[in-house]
């Protein structure tokens, strides 16, 4: 199909709907809902026919791999029982497709549908792929979005109105906004409704799925030089050819997460307060004799309820902005970017929630593809082979470090790690996927001084911070200012306002 051949990006307008048509697409999203509810039902009980069936036992015992590649007999198989148990995506449609014609014809037009049950096919596959523990079915409004697959048929955008079953809804189309002019210019593959809920009202908004490379803002210039990255649980270090930068990754999010946490308890706190039979002496929640509890759900309760998830939403935007805050200020550098493929999984267990609200997978899957976008390449190794946080490029040894020590020190080298690690990204061979050391050895002399400066500015941005007390920073400024002087000085300054940074993130966000 050539809608998924070409790139897309998106433009979001917002719709100007009346009091009924809001409640016509609210029906309708709520018509959705059931049909994915019941795609998913009908794909998890066809799975696990799959999974009874005495054929699946003996597929599973057939070798994974042959000769080094994966056993092809053996995904042929699998293939074949799942056409014979009806579980593939093209039958999952008819089986929608069945439901549609006897009660949701009148709401949802039939490619809609489609990729209601693409969407419920998918989840139900993650599943079966073991990539997901398991499927969620949608409650009452949880479900927020609904997409067509062309502009012609269902949602149709047109002279800045969207129709949609009988509906014209008036989109709002600012002139003054580059962002949105630019999009208008392209063609629309398809439409995507949205409902978002803000401040407990329902609002609504169209976005555009257009053909072309999203919109470049004339100020953020794109970089040529090649780029090696590290993001760390809370820094992220750029090195270009004649530029690096070390800073704190998104730690401007750390009072929103504050806030987060704080309702969390109040709403904890007014739930046990209003239900005080539901709790055992020691705090913990009595186990149901009979089905489930029964919660009494305050008004105290629903309005903290309501400002917690104000709170989510705001977050959410607030880290999409700082992501591409920091996103173009690399790109201005460069676009061909070298990283090491990081466990983000891993470190969630080790440093819990903080990382989660930095959400650093999103982070890097938008960097691809700004990057790609700019005519630019995204390469990453895995930590396993290239030990980068490891290994010194002069002596080609493993440097013990333990994640307290903030310093990469060896063979005559100091330098803060993550700028290291950068640096040595950058020199790995993308075509080997490990380290190019002579390639290290040749670079090092003209961009250590450049790191340096990159340590030394970023001390700089950190004891210059408006509100120390709140980094926990009140101590180094009257350590240090005195003695900043000598570039050891500085580092080991440096080394303890991370550390400080580190641990007063964690205090909080654990
Ligand atoms: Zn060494």
């Amino acid at each position: 199909m050539r809608q998924t051949k070409t790139p897309s990006f998106i433009t979001e307008l917002s719709l100007k709907t009346t009091p009924v048509q809001e409640s016509t697409i609210l029906v309708r999203l709520d018509t959705g809902r059931q049909l994915y509810n019941a795609c998913l039902g009908e794909g998890l009980t066809r799975l696990d026919l799959i999974r009874q069936s005495k054929e699946f036992q003996a597929i599973q015992k057939l070798p994974k791999t042959k000769d080094g590649e994966p056993n092809k007999e053996r995904t042929d198989a699998f293939k074949q029982l799942n056409k014979k148990y009806r579980f593939t995506e093209y039958d999952i449609h008819h089986y929608a497709a069945g439901i549609r014609n006897s009660w949701i014809n009148e709401h949802i037009g039939i490619l809609i549908a489609q990729k209601i049950a693409t969407r419920a096919f998918k989840a139900v596959q993650k599943k079966a792929f073991g990539m997901a523990k398991n499927v969620r079915f949608k409650g009452k409004n949880q479900f927020d979005s609904l997409e067509g697959k062309n502009n012609t048929t269902g949602l149709i955008f047109r002279n800045n109105t969207l129709y949609w079953s009988g509906m014209e809804i008036p989109c709002i189309v600012d002139p003054d906004n580059d962002l949105i002019s630019y999009g208008l210019k392209h063609r629309v593959k398809y439409c995507r409704l949205v409902r978002r809920k803000i401040n407990d009202r329902n609002r609504f908004y169209v976005q555009l799925i257009l053909e072309g490379t999203p919109y470049q803002n004339p100020n953020n210039t794109i970089g040529t030089e090649e780029i090696g990255l590290d993001v760390g649980p809370s820094t992220i270090a750029v090195v270009g050819d004649t530029r690096a930068e070390l800073k704190q990754f998104c730690s401007e999010l750390i009072p929103d997460q504050k806030k987060k946490r704080k309702l969390q308890r109040k709403l904890d706190r007014s739930r046990r307060a209003t239900n005080p039979d539901n709790y055992n002496e020691n705090g913990t929640v009595k186990k149901s004799k009979k089905g489930s509890k029964n919660w009494i759900k305050s008004n105290r309760y629903k309005a903290i309820s309501l400002e917690l998830s104000e709170t989510d939403r705001k977050l959410a935007a607030h880290r999409k902005s700082l992501h591409g805050r920091d996103i173009n200020e690399i790109l201005t550098i460069g676009t061909r970017i070298k990283t090491e493929d990081v466990p983000y999984k891993a470190w969630q267990k080790m440093y819990g929630k903080s990382i989660g609200i930095r959400a650093p997978s999103m982070f890097m899957s938008s960097l691809t593809r700004k990057a790609e976008n700019a005519g630019g390449s995204f390469d990453e190794f895995p930590t396993q082979t290239t030990k980068l946080s490891q290994i010194c490029h002069i002596c080609e040894e493993a440097v013990k470090k333990p994640l307290s020590m903030r310093w990469h020190v060896c063979c005559n080298i100091r330098m803060q790690r993550d700028l290291y690690s950068g640096f040595l990204a950058k020199c790995v061979d993308v075509n080997t996927g490990s380290l190019d050391a002579a390639r290290a050895k040749i670079l090092w002399p003209g961009l250590e001084p450049i790191l340096s400066e990159a340590v030394s500015r970023a001390y700089q941005t950190a004891i210059g911070k408006a509100s120390p007390a709140s980094f926990g920073f009140s101590g180094i400024l009257s350590q240090s200012s005195s003695l900043v002087k000598p570039a050891t000085s500085i580092s080991e300054a440096m080394d303890v306002v991370i550390s400080q940074m580190r641990n007063e993130s964690h205090r909080e966000l654990i």
